[in-house]
């Protein structure tokens, strides 16, 4: 099959840093930079030059160490910022200058202060002094999505007559709509002459929550490379989510017929690092990455994923680098689930046993907040050492216990159906990561309910 390789052109070091509490030093760039070039990224954008000597030494640096990917530096559209980008990009295997300009009336009038005519001008001249310097140019209109549209490809015609390789559309605002921007691509592409010589690129921002809509939605109109930042991170809402645009084309070629080279298992931790290096943590139910992306802690849920991973995930954690899936034993977790966690720990259990070491837990969860593994062997050993109250055991099961929950046959059965339904691309999550199971109880005063969800799900 032969599906349009998609460039993948990553901003987390100069648009990503950009955002609030995201800077970073040089040290700490470069070793992102090496962990962007692992995980495959087809482009660094490693910083903005002229902006500070910090980002043009980050610049150097990474252009110096890094090989493969190409490179590119950021600058407005004058001689001044393209000479300094250039002077860092100067050890790079293969530099890219990014020049940039305000396109639309209102960043003409109010922050610019030039006519549209100037605008045109300084846009061509820029690109061509780039040119001039350096082969791969790339250039963006900036607020190209808020700027008049014949004013734009006017713009953009220019950049690629003065020799611009790649043309960036940014929707700098985050104020465009999927089906407007990718619109946007089409008619550039109908009435721009050229414009079939040059990569289109996507810059989305996050400011509506769409910076992926969008940014998929030029892909589909015709956009080849997307910018885009780990995390999500970037100027105020953010910059379309690298993860997640990588996994929507992975998840749904139907849809999305697109190749990316990101290796996939680096995902999760190039996130990590980040998260590390700038301290800002990832929102928990962030998608693909975030800390509950393959957590299950419904008892149905965990049930279901325990037979077959498929029926409740869309994408294997592995495939996205997430060590294992999280079963986060809880206060709406089963029996089933709790099994699990014990075989992982090294026990498995009879029923009866089982029964016991479920009372004791929920019992447990009740009282303190976090149930974290080193608990739970405490009290499997307490049941271990013969101390069992049949009595409860009986008597719960008397009242509530359901027989279709007592025929469950954990954990070898169990392991072996989850194993045998796992097709390849999603094989089952079974293994254990001893220490990991740290398990947030809410607080609860329920205890005239506990059996309903002992025997639950
Ligand atoms: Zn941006």
């Amino acid at each position: 099959m032969d599906r349009p390789r998609i460039t993948i052109f990553d901003t987390t070091l100069r648009d990503g840093e950009q955002s609030p509490g995201c800077s970073m030093n040089v040290q700490e760039k470069l070793r992102l930079a090496q962990q962007l070039d692992r995980l495959g990224v087809d482009v660094i954008e490693a910083g903005f030059p002229i902006a500070s000597d910090g980002d043009f030494e980050a610049v150097q640096s990474i252009a110096a160490s890094l090989r493969r990917p190409i490179i590119a530096g950021l600058a407005r559209a004058c001689t001044g910022d393209v000479d300094r980008a250039w002077q860092a990009l100067q050890g790079a295997a293969r530099p890219r200058v990014h020049v940039f300009l305000a396109t639309s009336d209102i960043h003409l009038k109010y922050k610019l202060r030039i006519t549209r005519e100037k605008c045109l001008e300084q846009a061509r001249d820029a690109v061509r002094h780039a040119k001039s310097l350096c082969p791969d140019v790339e250039f963006s209109p900036e607020d190209a999505t808020r700027t008049d549209v014949a004013f734009l490809c006017q713009v953009v015609e220019a950049a690629i007559a003065a020799g611009a390789t790649t043309v960036n559309i940014p929707d700098t605002v985050g104020y465009s709509m999927p089906e407007e921007y990718g619109n946007l691509i089409r008619t550039l592409q109908e009435r721009v002459a050229g414009i079939d010589k040059v990569t289109i690129s996507t810059h989305c921002h996050n400011d509506l929550g769409l910076a992926v809509a969008n940014s998929l939605a030029g892909v589909q109109a015709g956009a080849r490379q997307v910018e885009c930042a780990i995390n999500g991170i970037g100027e105020r809402a953010g910059n379309a989510s690298l993860e997640e645009i990588v996994m929507a084309m992975r998840v749904r070629p139907d849809r999305y017929p697109y190749e990316t080279a990101i290796a996939g298992e680096h995902l999760y931790p190039s996130s990590q690092m980040l998260a590390e290096i700038t301290r800002v943590p990832v929102q928990p139910n962030k998608a693909i990455i975030g800390r509950n992306a393959f957590a299950h802690e419904a008892g149905i849920h965990q049930d279901g994923m325990l037979k077959n991973p498929l029926t409740y995930e869309i994408m294997t954690p592995q495939s996205v680098g997430v060590p294992d899936s999280r079963l986060v034993l809880g206060k709406h977790s089963g029996r089933h689930a709790l099994a699990l966690r014990c075989e992982q720990l090294g026990h498995q259990f009879e029923r009866r046993e089982l029964d016991e070491i479920y009372r004791r837990f929920v019992v447990l969860a009740d009282r303190i907040k976090k149930v974290q593994d080193s608990h739970l062997l405490e009290l499997i050993q307490d049941v271990a050492s013969g101390n069992v109250s049949s009595s409860d055991v009986t008597g719960s099961k008397g009242k509530k216990f359901p027989p279709a929950a007592a025929t469950l046959q954990f954990p070898r059965a169990v392991s072996a159906a989850a194993g045998a339904n796992a097709s390849d691309s999603h094989p089952a999550q079974v293994s254990g990561s001893a220490g990991q199971a740290s398990v947030s109880i809410p607080f609860t005063d329920h205890h005239s309910e506990q059996e309903d969800y002992l025997w639950g799900v």
